[in-house]
């Protein structure tokens, strides 16, 4: 509540405006969303619709627009180019339905992080979301098939694939079941990275270079298994700078579509933007 109020006052003074001038002019902001879903559904607890809806979604697009260039992976990750770069969690099949299209009318690039098992059961986000997320709330049968499907259900196989032709889309992994990984033993660890990578590049006929941690949750052992299932770069949310930023990049979380919200989170007093991988000194 702090912080909407901290918001509101650097969006109103105008200070959260210049602050971008002088702090943001340089580098990019790489930007993770979750779920877009078609519409608010009112009958349903607010924690069981977690992400944006498509209007609050087309907004935020609408306001990066004026301020930010709409970055390609490599302009951003190389820090040849400024601007902000979008990348969406869980592979969702609201992300390929709903935000998809609005990529496309913005051209917007983006990279899809895909955890695999719900591609592979479509039904398994429902029972994700029941489990873990909203633990004690028994209410989800209730919800109607087409409200559960745009809410909670993974990509198909034919969405993946289509994703990973999809000249703004680059498709990426998120393991296989969304563990926390710093809670897998080796060999369940080993599975989530490696499985995860090769039933994408099955599915989609690429290479898949990038990986993003479940909930940015990691340590040195996740990224070294990261790094040897053959992955390039692992995106985090806060970096916890253990030394090998490729597999530590940082993301701005995106909770509120509010202008005052998207002001004040980029405008560099509080997060720097990215400006590519500091070179090796060798010192
Ligand atoms: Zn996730």
């Amino acid at each position: 509540m702090l912080y909407h109020h901290a918001a509101r006052g650097l969006h109103y003074s105008g200070i959260a405006a210049l602050a971008r001038k002088l702090l943001a002019r340089k580098g990019c902001f790489i930007l993770n969303f979750h779920g877009v879903n078609r519409e608010y559904y009112p009958n349903l607890p607010p924690l069981a619709q977690t992400g944006f809806t498509v209007a609050e979604f087309e907004a935020i697009l609408s306001w990066l627009q004026k301020r930010f260039t709409f970055l390609t992976p490599e302009e951003a990750l190389s820090g040849q180019r400024s601007g902000v770069l979008l990348t969406f969690d869980d592979g969702k099949q609201n992300n390929f339905t709903n935000a998809r299209p609005l990529l496309e009318k913005y051209n917007a690039p983006a990279i899809f992080f895909i955890s695999t098992q719900p591609v592979l059961e479509p039904d398994n986000w429902l029972h994700f979301v029941k489990t873990r997320a909203l633990t004690g709330w028994d209410s989800l049968e209730e919800i109607p098939d087409d409200v559960a499907a745009d809410l909670y259900r993974g990509l198909t196989a034919e969405q993946v694939r289509l994703c990973a032709e999809h000249p703004l889309i680059t498709i990426a992994a998120h393991t296989v079941s969304h563990p926390l990984l710093t809670d897998c033993d080796d060999k369940s660890l080993a599975v989530e990275v490696n499985e995860s990578k090769r039933i994408l590049e099955d599915l989609g006929g690429k290479r898949v270079d990038w990986f993003a941690y479940p909930n940015g949750v990691y340590n040195r052992r996740v990224m070294e298994a990261v790094r040897s299932a053959g992955y390039k770069k692992a995106f985090a949310v806060i970096s916890r700078r253990l030394g090998d930023e490729p597999f530590e990049i940082t993301r701005v979380d995106i909770s509120f579509p509010h202008p005052y919200y998207l002001d004040a989170k980029l405008c560099g007093l509080f997060l720097k933007p990215f400006t590519g991988f500091a070179e090796k000194s060798g010192l």
